[in-house]
């Protein structure tokens, strides 16, 4: 085109399009990201948030998760106890007057925090956490409910992997010292499971071991369940084949009375487990929830719990009714992840990923997600009461504030390069703290 044309060609774009010339993205942003970030922030922190993923109870609470922290397990530099952070998370909720969280000082927040929990009795404590950081609501993804949980603002997620693990499991136990801790809290799991149905010993046919599982997920709808969450990363790789009913009953009928099945063999019958609980998931309007992040533990197999494991589940359209959330977001392997969030059923959580990066690394995951589905991404904490001092508490407030500040950062960001307007941003915000979470739950959340 010769220099006319090009002119022509421009006045006409912009007569066609008016916005889209005047709006075309530019690859830096300009110098006035931080004035937008100063403008965006205070209106992001006035959004209620829905929790999508936390942890919450007391440090001295054996319910608050289905598994527990092996022994020693490494822990990444923003997640240890020693992060002058969560003094300033203290101070934030409780006035902690030290900067620093040495035995002498930590006694300080101990004693304060005992004070609040006599003065706000039943619920009163950890509903008052939430309002301090503005979170309406809060997903309790726990073994059981406490009383000390309002219903009402932390909905219940319970955990669904210890229907996988029935039989013998001496070889699962052994495999390593991590194993050592979660498969007998699995196996304690199911038989809380079982109290719960008044069975007390696995039904002798397999028809009547998947009713058991119904009556269980059955039943803790009725209880205040809103979904169910897997952790089997922790317990073993996560391809799933694809094996027949006739062939799970086969090693069902095998192992019910005893014997250990070949690993094979409990893979086969455990693949063909999480399938059904996956499908029933959909025809029960129970979300589905899977652990998809790097996890703790020395010896949690990256590769063999990388999210892309789960596409073949996941893109199959016969689950095409089941709501999947993706846990954690895949991180840190959250770029490909993303793209699984093209199909209309599944959902990424952001939890973990604002703890485990600083805000700046954090904002560029948040980026590259609204530029891609910004409509199927929602926020979480992963909150979790590490010790006494590190209580749930501290963990909400360093998610939230972590989560809000890259928002609104990745967001002032996409302003300056002229990918969103200013309003499009606030909309953005309020689908990813609230709006995206609570429509998958059609009415049950808030
Ligand atoms: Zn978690």
């Amino acid at each position: 085109m010769n220099p006319v044309c090009v002119r022509m060609w421009l006045l006409c774009a912009v007569a066609l399009f008016p916005g889209l010339v005047a709006a075309q993205a530019r690859p830096l942003p300009g110098s006035e990201v931080p004035q937008i970030y100063q403008r965006l922030l205070p209106q992001i922190q006035k959004i209620p948030a829905f929790d999508h993923h936390a942890h919450p109870g007391y440090a001295d609470d054996p319910d608050v998760d289905a598994m527990a922290a092996p022994p020693n397990a490494s822990e990444a530099m923003r997640t240890r106890d020693d992060n002058p952070e969560l003094a300033v998370a203290a101070k934030a909720l409780f006035g902690y007057p030290y900067n620093d969280l040495s035995p002498d000082h930590a006694k300080w927040l101990l004693d304060k925090k005992n004070d609040l929990k006599k003065q706000l009795s039943g619920t009163a404590y950890f509903d008052s956490i939430l309002d301090q950081i503005n979170i309406e609501s809060s997903v309790a993804n726990r073994a059981m409910m406490p009383d000390y949980l309002d219903a009402k603002r932390f909905p219940w997620v319970f955990f669904a992997d210890s229907f996988m693990w029935p039989f013998n499991n001496q070889r699962e136990t052994a495999r390593n010292a991590d194993e050592g801790v979660y498969i007998p809290l699995q196996e304690k799991m199911l038989h809380r499971w079982m109290q719960q149905e008044n069975v007390n010993k696995l039904p002798a046919s397999f028809a009547d071991y998947l009713n058991f599982i119904d009556r269980v997920l059955e039943d803790n709808s009725k209880r205040g369940g809103i979904a169910m969450k897997f952790e089997v990363a922790y317990f073993r790789p996560t391809t799933f084949s694809d094996p027949t009913s006739a062939q799970a009953e086969d090693i069902y009928q095998r192992y019910v009375n005893g014997g250990i099945p070949t690993e094979k063999e409990y893979r086969t019958f455990q693949d063909f487990i999480f399938r059904y609980l996956v499908q029933e998931g959909g025809r029960r309007h129970l979300p589905v929830h899977i652990h998809t992040a790097v996890g703790i533990g020395d010896y949690f197999n990256l590769s063999q719990s990388n999210i892309m494991n789960l596409e073949s589940v996941i893109r199959d359209p016969r689950y095409a009714s089941t709501t999947f959330v993706m846990i954690h977001g895949g991180y840190p392997l959250e770029r490909e992840a993303i793209w699984l969030a093209a199909m209309k059923n599944v959902y990424l959580d952001s939890s973990f990923g604002e703890l485990a990066q600083y805000p700046s690394a954090f904002k560029d995951t948040l980026k590259m997600w609204l530029e891609t589905f910004p409509d199927k991404i929602t926020f979480g904490t992963d909150c979790f009461p590490y010790n006494q001092v590190l209580g749930a508490e501290e963990s909400y407030w360093l998610g939230n504030y972590s989560s809000r500040v890259a928002l609104a950062a990745a967001l002032a960001e996409m302003i300056s390069e002229n990918e969103i307007t200013e309003t499009r941003a606030l909309e953005l915000a309020h689908a990813y703290l609230h709006d995206t979470a609570v429509k998958l739950y059609q009415g049950r959340v808030h």
